[in-house]
């Protein structure tokens, strides 16, 4: 089909709830991808934050062919082997506990709210179920998910939303201080918040409210959806912190692009879910579960390194091009949100070039990219070099 034709097809037979860019993909490798009429972009996204090993990865493809000739799905009343082994490597790589399973990032942050509503319940009985997170945050968007976002553009719409939140500013222990109280049962948040503009949070203040958490028996919550599996240079980006969650979410780039998710909790929530109390039909999935494997056994110490040395590849080049419309970037590995200046918007600039040929996302105001891990220096400079063509030149 024509990109015209797909086009036409989507007007007519599907939702629109996304605002699309006028191209329609067909295939990739690595980092490149082809629309249907066989041009050829470079690839700053990953879907979003989802192809980790890029497009077309062999490995990728065998596990996931090997596992559908066995056995596609069955459900969670039986054991299969490969769900066990994402669990095994998870565990092993962060001195978690153990893993449920999930199939999206929102899924996986509903079971983490859950967890800690549940927790706080079999401890203290009723009246402890909310969960403070922070402004600027993006935790889904299921009905409970969206009331756990701190951005009021969310929270429109669909009243009622789920009780139980409230919101405090990043980087900033007042603020967490000052919405605490007898009704709390957790913090949660991601440790450098994606959607709302890839802002990282300071390591101190995560320290402090790790340490308020620790003290007054809150759980310490990980929205790891984004920054989970490699994105930021270390396995989970906890590891940078200097801190131990007592549960961890995590979507996204887990499986390289099949949907999957979960999340992993350390000692003292390990036996929170007893049976019957939380459950998915499709998660744990062998097929996801096989392509997880794969993707952990790929993202080892020697791409982490990579992965912290080409985002600092990135950023500096970025800087170097000193654009007119482009500020400061900042984020963590091949997580870099990057500020816009000037009379156009972060989406214009985003348009402008994805129509030259390079792939990008925007967060909060500015600009965001997220390569895939294996992404070559040869694939980054061809990204730099549309950049440096689409974005020197007009004001
Ligand atoms: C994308 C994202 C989610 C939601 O994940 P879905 O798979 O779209 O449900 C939640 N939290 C964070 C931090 C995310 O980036």
């Amino acid at each position: 089909m024509t990109f015209e034709e797909i086009r036409a097809l989507d007007e007519q037979y599907v939702m629109h709830a996304y605002g699309r860019n006028p191209v329609a993909i067909d295939h990739g490798k690595g980092a490149t991808v082809w629309d249907v009429a066989g041009r050829e972009y470079i690839d700053f996204t990953s879907g979003i934050g989802v192809c980790s090993l890029g497009y077309g990865d062999e490995g990728w493809q065998r596990a996931i062919a090997n596992q559908t000739a066995k056995l596609g799905h069955i459900s969670n009343m039986f054991y299969t082997e490969p769900y066990v082994n994402v669990a095994q490597k998870l565990c092993t790589r962060t001195g978690m506990s153990n893993v449920m399973f999930a199939n999206s990032g929102a899924e996986a942050n509903e079971a983490m709210i859950k967890l800690a509503r549940k927790y706080s319940f079999d401890r203290y009985g009723k009246g402890r179920g909310t969960i403070l997170t922070l402004h600027h945050s993006f935790h889904g968007r299921t009905i409970t998910t969206l009331a756990a976002t701190g951005q009021d553009v969310f929270h429109n719409y669909f009243f009622p939303f789920t009780e139980g939140f409230r919101y405090a500013d990043a980087n900033d222990l007042d603020s967490v201080e000052a919405v605490a109280g007898h009704d709390v049962c957790g913090v949660m948040m991601e440790l450098v918040q994606g959607e709302g503009g890839v802002l990282p949070l300071d390591v101190k203040f995560v320290q402090a409210v790790a340490d308020l958490c620790a003290k007054r028996d809150w759980l310490l919550l990980i929205d790891e959806v984004q920054t989970g599996v490699g994105r930021t240079g270390t396995l989970f980006a906890f590891q940078q912190y200097g801190i131990r969650p007592d549960v961890v979410s995590f979507a996204k780039g887990i499986a390289g692009g099949l949907p999957f998710g979960g999340i992993m909790a350390n000692e003292k929530c390990r036996e929170v879910f007893s049976p019957g109390t939380h459950g998915t039909t499709f998660g744990g999935n062998p097929v996801s579960a096989a392509a997880a494997s794969y993707v952990l056994d790929r993202v080892d110490d020697g791409m982490l390194a990579q992965v912290r040395e080409k985002g600092e590849y990135l950023r500096r080049a970025i800087g170097e091009m000193a654009l007119p419309c482009l500020g400061e970037t900042r984020g963590l590995g091949l997580m870099i949100g990057i500020e816009v200046k000037g009379e156009r918007t972060n989406k214009e600039l985003a348009a402008a070039l994805i129509a030259n040929g390079l792939l990008c996302l925007t967060a909060g105001p500015g600009l965001r990219l997220l390569p895939p891990l294996v992404i070559t220096k040869e694939e980054m400079d061809k990204g730099l070099a549309v950049m440096k063509a689409t974005l020197s030149c007009r004001e």
